[in-house]
């Protein structure tokens, strides 16, 4: 009789239920033995990490024997100077999955409660969990809402109470694509109590166009010291393989968070890479064209085969597919494209696609053309 391990489990790992990442390619390949295959499940930069990003790479290869830097300093300093705000005020993670992780483990207990909207990055329930605090759950918006599935902040403030110690947005957030306005997010910010940590994820913020009145969170730090912004280098910078993101804090948050960080969590390789990637404005610039691109041909076949989809600001759309988008996926999968079902984000009719080169998108297109067809 071998030990109930879980049994023994914390009480909050018992029922956790594992991340479901997008489906690797070489899985698909293992499986259907197909070549040829597009990738468009986890919001990755079609276009790769910059050249300037590889070449620092490889110049820091030399160095791998030795532990990374710490603390960052040199990704720091140019964070520092690209945001405006002081070296102290900077955690860095292996992405910024990392830093979520570090605000639950320096902030939750399971005596606390965290509150996140429902159909939100599905990293939340998670870190809430694995820590044993609780859950509040808020209702999306309804249908006919101007963001429809999105954050409905008025029900996530209803959801404060005593034991309220951390809120979760994602601004873009993902699996939607909806943001909120910068007004409402300001009103949230004054009307929520101080001892309570607002989380805005920016995973998706370099996407925002600037008639989407979405709004950047760095410029309320000064004026709310429980205010913690979250970036990372996974998305628009394309680099998702090196797993390098970074929060903005008041400097007494991110002394907090740094405690319990593990001691080396960026590895060199990252750290060198995303202080590149930084410099790249033009890589930048081209990658937000190509989703801008990507993003107009998408919503042309949705009007042109009458299917529904969330208003996005990120480098992917959730469209309403008619019928289960498992199914949809499915038979995409058959075809070499690779997208996300989001019925595990309770939106089963659903398909969540990253939006890719021309190339990719052409062969989503064809594929989903074909798929709706049958
Ligand atoms: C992809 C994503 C992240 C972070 O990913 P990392 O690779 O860990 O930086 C964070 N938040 C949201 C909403 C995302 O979609």
């Amino acid at each position: 009789m071998t030990c109930d391990f879980l049994s023994l489990a914390a009480a909050g790992v018992r029922t956790l239920q594992p991340y479901q990442p997008g489906k690797p390619e070489s899985e698909l390949r293992r499986e259907y033995g197909l070549s040829d295959i597009v990738k468009l499940a986890s919001n990755e930069n079609p276009l790769g990490p910059s050249p300037k990003a590889l070449m620092a790479v490889k110049e820091a290869l030399d160095q791998l024997a030795r532990y990374p830097d710490g603390n960052g300093f040199e990704l720091k300093a140019a964070l520092s100077q690209r945001l405006r705000v002081p070296m102290a005020a900077l955690t860095l993670g292996n992405g910024s999955n990392d830093v979520l992780e570090l605000v639950a483990r320096a902030f939750l207990t399971p005596e606390h409660e965290a509150i996140f909207s429902e159909h939100a990055f599905a990293v939340y329930p998670i870190v809430t969990q694995a820590i044993g605090a609780t859950a509040r759950v808020a209702k999306a918006n309804p249908p006919d809402h101007e963001m429809p599935c999105g954050h409905d902040l008025d029900a996530m403030r209803a959801r404060v109470t005593g034991r309220t110690r951390v809120t979760f947005i994602a601004n873009p957030n993902n699996p939607t694509g909806t943001w909120l306005k910068t007004a409402e997010l300001e009103a949230f910010l004054k009307a929520v109590p101080e001892r309570v940590i607002v989380v805005v994820d920016e995973a998706y913020l370099e996407y925002v166009e600037p008639d989407m009145d979405c709004p950047d969170a760095l410029q309320w730090l000064a004026r709310f010291p429980n205010l913690v912004v979250t970036r990372t280098f996974s998305k628009a910078y394309g680099l998702a393989g090196l797993r390098v993101g970074y929060a903005v804090s008041s400097p007494p948050v991110a002394d907090l968070l740094n405690r319990v960080r593990e001691p080396f969590n960026v590895n060199s390789l990252a750290l060198a890479a995303a202080t590149a990637a930084l410099e790249d404005a033009e890589h930048l610039e081209r990658s937000k064209a190509v989703n801008r691109d990507g993003r107009r041909r998408l919503l042309a076949f949705c009007r042109q085969q009458g299917l529904g989809w969330l208003p996005s600001a990120g480098n992917f759309l959730c469209v309403e597919v008619g019928r289960p988008g498992r199914d949809v996926f499915l038979e995409l999968l058959k075809r070499g494209v690779i997208t996300r079902p989001v019925d595990n984000y309770g939106l089963p009719r659903f398909l969540r696609i990253s939006i890719g080169t021309e190339a990719e998108n052409a062969r989503l297109l064809d594929a989903l053309g074909d798929v709706l067809k049958g």
